[in-house]
């Protein structure tokens, strides 16, 4: 067995957490290799091409349409390729991650695309789209089931294996840092999602970027301190805002109210600013805001 491969339970011998390059953090993630389906492939090239040589990948699942979870679907040309409807465009047509990331026409979207080259990403032809609570059989004793879970993308899923109790939750990645910065991004439905998680029976949870998670309780314990970090930056947000003075989400451009440091500050800005969006959105619903000339003042 490769030493990035790891049998996760002795009672099942074909679940193998799959451990990204540099520990899966960006622009790498962790993988779920179950029976013959692979859920992800941002593990690197370099792993993948290993990977592939020792075990038999007929199915590839993918949790949501990033360049970090997609990014070695063109190395695994004889497997069939599954996603949830919602996230198809990005991962059908490459180009169209521009558009979802805001940066089509702008320096940031050239530099976007020359990672795009370095990956060596190709668009991918789909054979299926999963479905919300869709099982899928793998073997004779797995049944993994698909827990539809939007907001970090707008087709964003889970998978959760019933027999072992062993999930896969993507992007909903348990980290300090939530992540709502695409176009098609959505805080509340991103929120709900941690609350639909929190009602399974898991038992060990593998995520994007950390290591996986071991124990009902931790994950529980991990899905709470992972939305109380959505609450703090609406703490943040909200006081910034007055009850005369009307703020647009622009005017908050650049002041680190969700990156405590910009490590790529062209990029990072931009993406700040989408999810401070994303919170103003919120608050309208809430009738925390209102909408006054140009900005927006507490109700
Ligand atoms: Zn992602």
């Amino acid at each position: 067995m490769q030493d990035f491969v790891q049998l996760l339970s002795d009672d099942f011998n074909n679940i193998f957490f799959v451990n990204g390059e540099r520990n899966g953090s960006y622009p790498y993630s962790h993988s779920l290799l179950i029976g013959d389906y692979l859920i992800d492939t941002g593990i690197s090239s370099g792993y993948l091409k290993k990977l592939k040589k020792q075990y038999p990948i007929n199915h590839v699942l993918l949790s949501h349409w990033h360049e970090d979870h997609i990014s070695g679907n063109h190395l695994l040309t004889n497997s069939k390729f599954l996603c949830h409807e919602k996230d198809k465009l990005p991962i059908e047509d490459i180009e169209k991650m521009l558009l979802y990331y805001n940066v089509e026409n702008t320096v940031e979207g050239k530099e976007f695309s020359a990672i795009f080259g370095l990956y060596g990403m190709k668009n991918t032809h789909v054979s299926k789209y999963f479905k919300d609570d869709e099982i899928i059989s793998i073997g004779d004793n797995l049944r993994l089931k698909v827990i539809f879970t939007p907001g970090h993308t707008a087709g964003h899923c889970g998978f959760y294996e019933m027999n072992s109790k062993i999930a896969f939750l993507g992007d909903m990645d348990l980290t300090r840092f939530p992540y709502y910065t695409t176009i098609d991004s959505n805080l509340m439905e991103f929120e709900n999602s941690i609350e639909r998680l929190k009602t399974l029976d898991i038992e060990i949870a593998i995520v994007g970027h950390r290591d996986p998670v071991i124990g009902n309780s931790n994950i529980k314990n991990e899905l709470t301190n992972f939305k109380s970090a959505i609450q703090k930056r609406d703490e943040r947000i909200l006081s910034n805002l007055f009850e005369k003075k009307p703020i647009h989400p622009m005017d908050l451009k650049g002041k680190n109210l969700i990156y405590k440091r910009y490590t790529y500050e062209n990029f990072e800005v931009i993406s700040e600013i989408v999810m401070i969006e994303k919170h103003f959105e919120k608050f309208l619903k809430e009738n925390l805001i209102t909408i006054k000339d140009d900005g927006y003042i507490l109700t």
